[in-house]
């Protein structure tokens, strides 16, 4: 899909069947956001829902409201999840960080392949990912290793002693989608499990865990699914998996039954095995706001608009990135790419703070990689094109060449 003015833009935008959700969030003015990909836009009904729930559930109810609807919260928001990454009911489960949810799911799997010794993931997978394994491995004693292999050798680098493989769907900073398909029936071939991250997939492209097979997932909920900063993440496991798998960080939560108080841990016999302690509810009810419009928007919806307003901005903005140095490292075919587009050049982190003055929010990953994410639940068309405006000013007024430009905040 291609856009060559404003009036285009706002003639896809007339014509977009998901036009409606943007009025589910709640933008400031002014502002032209592109970072839903880092921290998802605030909907509206998140205040008046923890307004309500801090009022009159937990004021008026007090403790008498676990026996509501609190109990049940991180399986029911879990199964709404599951319906947006082809997962099944009773496969998901809303719990911790997505950090957390790597380390339990590594041990799990680790546990599960005893006799290999090699957890496979690819160079430039996310930090937290790696750092998680590597944790791993330090505390079960140093027998198993980390072999990070370039995404084209990975699948004929799974062998036998392949405990775990662990990718990000999509990967932070190119968008790139890793073959999910693939991989796990190349894994399961040679007798391995395969740990997908999913915190760039969720709530923006079509994902089929159980289509591909999939045995182990986890994902982040304040990314696409607007959860809010530090939202819960979820996990999946697979119904086959669910019983034999050990959840090494045990807790009453995971019991099968936590209000007998027993001594003994008698893992429950379903997803619920892989939480640990009482779940964070005002958190998990502003997460299930963000997840039931995404349900309300349908998936494929969603991944058809977020593929066509990444392939508008391509469209206008490479021609002049190519003139001043900078280039698209998201792959150009939309079935490759996830929902944001990465340029990357070496004076990217400046262009990117000069952009963001103007009200263009994107973010910067280094060293080199401008990140434009394309939330295409409340993401406009025009919004498209006036950032590719303002980006387009940026460049050939150099005005990202300010001293100010220079200085680094915290995050971006
Ligand atoms: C954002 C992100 C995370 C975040 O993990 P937290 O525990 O929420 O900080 C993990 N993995 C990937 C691939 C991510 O993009």
């Amino acid at each position: 899909m291609q856009i060559s003015s404003f009036g285009d833009a706002r003639q896809l935008d007339e014509s977009d069947p998901l036009r409606e959700f943007r009025d589910c969030f709640d933008l400031p003015e002014g502002v032209l956001y592109f970072d839903g990909n880092s921290l998802g836009a605030v909907p509206r009904e998140v205040a008046p829902r923890l307004t309500d729930l801090i009022v009159r559930e937990w004021g008026r109810g007090l403790v008498r409201s676990w026996n509501g609807e609190w109990f049940d919260a991180a399986t029911r928001v879990g199964d709404k999840i599951a319906q947006l990454i082809g997962a099944q009911s009773g496969e998901v489960i809303v719990a911790d960080s997505t950090t957390i949810n790597v380390c339990k799911l590594v041990y799990a799997a680790l546990a599960a392949r005893p006799g290999r010794s090699t957890v496979l993931s690819e160079p430039g997978n996310f930090p937290t990912d790696l750092y998680a394994v590597q944790g791993v491995i330090r505390s079960l004693g140093g027998r198993h290793a980390l072999q990070l292999v370039e995404i084209g050798e990975l699948t004929d680098s799974i062998n036998d002693d392949t405990a775990l493989v662990l990718l990000t769907h999509i990967h932070y900073k190119t968008a790139a989608i890793r073959d999910m398909r693939a991989i796990t029936s190349k894994a399961h071939e040679h007798g391995a499990l395969v740990l997908w991250d999913l915190s760039h997939s969720a709530g923006a492209v079509e994902v089929d865990l159980n289509g591909a097979g999939a045995d182990l997932a986890i994902g982040c909920g304040y990314k696409y699914l607007n959860g809010g900063p530090g939202a819960p993440a979820f996990l999946f496991v697979a119904h086959r998996h669910q019983t034999s798998l050990d959840a090494v960080l045990a807790g009453w939560m995971g019991h099968a039954a936590p209000f007998e108080f027993s001594d003994e841990y008698v893992p429950a016999q379903s997803i619920r095995r892989f939480t640990s302690g009482t779940p964070p509810i005002l958190a998990i009810a502003a997460l299930e706001v963000g997840v039931d419009i995404h349900l309300r928007a349908g998936i494929r919806p969603l991944a058809a608009k977020s593929r066509a307003l990444s392939e508008c901005f391509m469209g206008v903005v490479g021609p002049f990135c190519a003139e001043h140095g900078l280039s698209i490292s998201s792959p150009r075919a939309s079935e490759e790419r996830g929902s944001h587009v990465a340029i990357t050049g070496p004076d990217g982190l400046r262009i990117m703070r000069a952009l963001i003055e103007r009200g263009v929010i994107g973010d910067f990953r280094a060293p080199d990689t401008l990140r434009f994410g394309f939330a295409p639940i409340y993401t406009r068309y025009q919004d498209v094109w006036l950032a590719a405006e303002i980006f387009r000013e940026v460049l050939e007024t150099g005005a990202w060449r300010a001293e100010r430009h220079f200085q680094r905040g915290r995050v971006t």
